[in-house]
Order: structure tokens, then C-alpha cells, then sequence
């Protein structure tokens, strides 16, 4: 009587387009709309990459980025809090909330730190930092600053 049952095809109805699939089956249609989906989202992606890369190839960053570096007092802030080093050396501009899932924070002041390229890479995407600090408004100095060209 079992081998009946395992002989049987049972069906079930996709629920996105109605057609008649095997019980254990995924619609083409499904496969198909996750393939776009993941598509799309690669796209955006790439997209949002690009114009994050773009935002910091200005003056405008660059500028930012020497005021951040100043602010933070010309050391890397993860090496002084985690491990009480002054790492002067191959400073970059670290931004909290990543570029490409955040560009409007892109020049939001409070969401830059001051690192070394180490603890660049060792921070990564993630959305948060691994050390205790708080990030200052610099405002005041970039009013200061702006008989730049
Ligand atoms: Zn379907
Ligand atoms: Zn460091």
C-alpha cells in the first residue's frame, strides 16, 4: 500500500501563476523571479558603489576628509581605543554606515572616524564600530574653512 502512495505525483498549485507543479517542485516562475530579483539588486548595487565611489573623488571630500583627520587629533581612533597605540601612518577617512547602503551619510561628519588602513579593513562594512567613540560635529571649523575655492 505504501509503494501506491509513493508512485502517486502529487500536485499543488503555484501561487504565484496558478500552474500545476510536483508537490516538491519550485514554479520556473519562482526560480525565474528570484533570479530577477537578485538581478536588480546587483544592479542597484553596482550602481550605488559607483556613485559612492564618485562622492569621495571630489574637493569636497577631500577637504572633509583632512577636516575628520584634524578632529580626531592625527591618529587612528580604534588603535588609540582598543589598544592605546598612536598610529599616525596611513590615516583614512572610516566611514560608520557603510558608502553604498548609506549615501546620504557619505559627508555627515558623525558618521566618520579617523583609522589606520588595518583597521580600515579589519572594520570592514559592518554597520557599527568595534571600539568606544562618538564622532563630533566639526561644523564649526568647516565654517571656518570656506574661503576655499
Ligand atoms: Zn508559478
Ligand atoms: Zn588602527
Amino acid at each position: 500500500m505504501m509503494k501506491v502512495m509513493l508512485f502517486m505525483k502529487m500536485y499543488k498549485q503555484c501561487p504565484r501563476c496558478g500552474k500545476k507543479v510536483l508537490i516538491n517542485e519550485t514554479c520556473q516562475c519562482v526560480i525565474d523571479n528570484k533570479r530577477k530579483k537578485k538581478n536588480e539588486y546587483q544592479k542597484k548595487y553596482y550602481q550605488n558603489n559607483k556613485k559612492a565611489v564618485n562622492m569621495i573623488k571630489n574637493k569636497r571630500w577631500r577637504n572633509l576628509r583632512k577636516l575628520i583627520i584634524e578632529r580626531d587629533g592625527g591618529f587612528c581612533q580604534r588603535c588609540y581605543h582598543k589598544f592605546h597605540i598612536f598610529e599616525t601612518e596611513e590615516l583614512q577617512v572610516h566611514h560608520i554606515k557603510p558608502r553604498v547602503d548609506f549615501p546620504e551619510l557619505i559627508y555627515d561628519e558623525e558618521n566618520l572616524v579617523t583609522v589606520c588602513k588595518q583597521c580600515n579593513l579589519q572594520l570592514g562594512t559592518r554597520h557599527t564600530l568595534d571600539f568606544d567613540f562618538k564622532p563630533e560635529k566639526i561644523s564649526v571649523k568647516l565654517q571656518g574653512k570656506k574661503e576655499e575655492k
